[in-house]
């Protein structure tokens, strides 16, 4: 690690669970971020700040003033551009030490598993349960862990999976029900912050993850109620007719 590298992350190194050794994992890790809106947007800012060494992000959208309201990654004079090309700008110009891959396609059944599987994690930061099956069954194929953030109103809601623990479809049903909601038509109210907070706690989680940090969001959903900062947990227990029981991968 060269003596600008280590200054970059000083504040990293000092800590006892990172250290030079730990900040060498983050910068050798590959990560895949599917979605660059409100968690997204957060989720690859932290990221890349942290000197994660590499990462794909992948969207179709393009900026809109109504996302301005919470997606931190872009502003005024992005609206009308695909999130995706200037994403990967601004990304660079915070930290050019790291690899950006771009895809900018929609992910579907035919193209997930091979895009997941290059990559160490995933970051769910999608808006609709259907790609969120998808992205459980390619992760539970590959064995590729998944760090899952939702937001609803004032409510936030993080899960960690794999295929050795409870899975997205353990917590939610078998992804075949979710045939009809393949976009979110009716969007949600969304207060700003509330975003920001567990795109924070999804980096936070994939550092743990790579720093082989005990407490992981795993076989429990963590809820955060915005309203009075309260934070509980649900277990969610394996389910024996799930996919990921009986892929057997
Ligand atoms: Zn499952």
């Amino acid at each position: 690690m060269n003596n600008l590298i280590g200054e970059r992350y000083s504040r990293h190194i000092i800590l006892d669970e990172i250290g030079i050794e730990g900040q060498k994992k983050l910068i050798n890790s590959k990560i895949l971020i599917i979605g660059l809106g409100g968690l997204g947007s957060g989720v690859a800012t932290f990221l890349t700040r942290m000197g994660i060494g590499h990462i794909g992000i992948i969207d179709v959208d393009k900026v809109d003033i109504s996302n301005l309201q919470r997606q931190i990654l872009y502003d005024e004079d992005d609206i009308g551009i695909s999130k995706i090309k200037t994403g990967a700008k601004k990304l660079k110009r915070i930290n050019h030490n790291i690899i950006i891959d771009e895809y900018e396609f929609l992910l579907d059944k035919k193209n997930a598993s091979d895009l997941i599987k290059k990559y160490d994690i995933v970051v769910d930061c999608t808006d609709n349960l259907y790609t969120r099956g998808i992205i459980n069954r390619a992760c539970i194929d590959n064995k590729v862990k998944c760090v899952f953030g939702a937001v609803s109103e004032f409510n936030g809601f993080i899960f960690t999976y794999d295929v050795n623990c409870s899975c997205f479809e353990c917590m939610m049903g078998n992804h075949e029900k979710f045939e009809n909601n393949k976009s979110n038509n009716k969007p949600l109210g969304v207060i700003g912050a509330m975003v920001g907070i567990i795109a924070s706690m999804q980096a936070l989680e994939v550092a743990k993850i790579i720093l082989n940090m005990d407490s992981l969001a795993i076989n429990k959903m963590i809820l955060v109620d915005g309203h009075d900062f309260s934070i509980s947990t649900v277990p969610i227990n394996k389910r024996h007719d799930c996919y990921c029981n009986r892929s057997n991968v």
